[in-house]
C-alpha cells in the first residue's frame, strides 16, 4: 500500500508499508525510472510497486541483519540490484560493503550516499544520507530509539550522537511506525514538554507520521535529551542509581522504556 510521496529537487520518497508496522523506503528517480529499496522486509510490496509505476530497481539499502528488514531480499535477486550495507554485516547478500563516512556515488541514480555506523541495536547497523534524507533503520525513530539487542547503551549514545550532528532540516526516514507509542513514553519522561504534548496529539490522527526532522526530534525524542535536566530528574526518580551522565541516563531511559511497553519488539 503506497500512503505517502514526499517530492524532493529529483528524488521521489515512498513509504511502503511492510509486515507488521515495517516501513520500506522506496527512493525513486522518475528521470530514468529507476530505485532504491530500503531495508525491504518484505518482497511483496516492493513488486507491485515496481511493476505498477514501471521501475527498475537499481539498489538495495540494508540498515542491519534482522529478517524484517532483510527477509525480501531473495525474491528481488533477479533485478540484479547493487546491495549496499555494512563492511561489519552478516547479511549474505550485501554485495558492495560500506564503511563509515564512506560516499558512494550510484551512478544509475545520480545520487550519492554516505554512511553512517551506528552500532546499538545491532553491532553492525549502519545509517545511510541521501540528500537531506536520513534513513536510520531501527537506530533512530520518531520519539524513540531501537532496543539495545547487540551493543551497548554507550554505542547507543554515540551513534545517535553522531546522527544528531546533521542539520535540523535533516528528514528522519526510520524502519517502523512507533512515533505514537514512544511519544506516550516521552511524555511521561517529560510531562511539561509542550511539543511531545502537542506531538502526540497530531501523532494520533495520523497513520503514517514520517518523515520526521532532526529539529523536532532534538525537542521531542528522550533518547536525544539525556543531558537535559528534566530528562535527567526523571531517569533517576525511575532508578535512583542513576548518574547524571548522559550515557547512563540513556541506559535508564532504555530500560524504562523496555517496561513500560514489555511486549514492544523495536
Ligand atoms: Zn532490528
Amino acid at each position: 500500500m503506497i500512503i505517502q510521496i514526499e517530492v524532493l529537487m529529483m528524488i521521489q520518497t515512498v513509504a511502503l508499508k511492510a509486515l507488521r508496522d515495517n516501513y520500506i523506503w522506496m527512493v525513486v528517480n522518475p528521470h530514468d525510472s529507476t530505485c532504491i529499496a530500503v531495508d525491504p522486509g518484505a518482497s511483496a510490496p516492493v513488486i507491485t510497486f515496481l511493476q505498477r509505476h514501471q521501475l527498475r530497481l537499481s539498489t538495495i539499502l540494508v540498515t542491519h541483519h534482522h529478517p524484517d528488514h532483510t527477509q525480501g531480499i531473495p525474491d528481488l535477486l533477479d533485478q540484479d540490484p547493487l546491495i549496499i550495507g555494512s563492511a561489519h554485516s552478516t547479511c549474505p547478500y550485501i554485495n558492495r560493503k560500506i564503511q563509515e563516512g564512506q560516499q558512494l556515488h550510484l551512478p544509475q541514480m545520480n545520487l550519492t550516499l554516505r554512511a553512517f555506523e551506528t552500532p546499538g541495536h545491532t553491532l553492525c547497523h549502519i545509517s545511510f544520507l541521501i540528500e537531506n534524507q536520513l534513513f536510520t533503520g531501527d537506530t533512530l525513530f520518531s520519539a524513540g530509539c531501537g532496543r539495545i539487542f547487540e551493543g551497548t547503551p554507550s554505542m547507543m549514545y554515540h551513534s545517535l550522537q553522531k546522527l544528531i550532528q546533521l542539520p535540523d532540516d535533516t528528514k528522519i526516514y526510520c524502519g517502523h511506525e512507533y512515533t505514537q507509542q514512544n511519544l506516550v513514553f516521552a511524555s511521561h519522561v517529560e510531562p511539561h514538554n509542550l511539543i511531545i504534548k502537542n506531538r502526540l496529539a497530531w501523532a494520533k490522527t495520523q497513520q503514517n507520521t514520517l518523515p520526521s526532522t532532526l529539529a523536532y526530534e532534538r525537542h521531542i525524542n528522550p533518547f536525544l535529551r539525556s543531558d537535559h535536566p528534566d530528562v535527567i530528574q526523571a531517569a533517576q526518580t525511575y532508578n535512583p542509581e542513576t548518574t547524571r551522565d548522559p550515557i547512563d541516563v540513556l541506559s535508564t531511559l532504555r530500560t524504562w522504556k523496555n517496561e513500560f511497553k514489555p511486549d514492544l519488539l523495536l
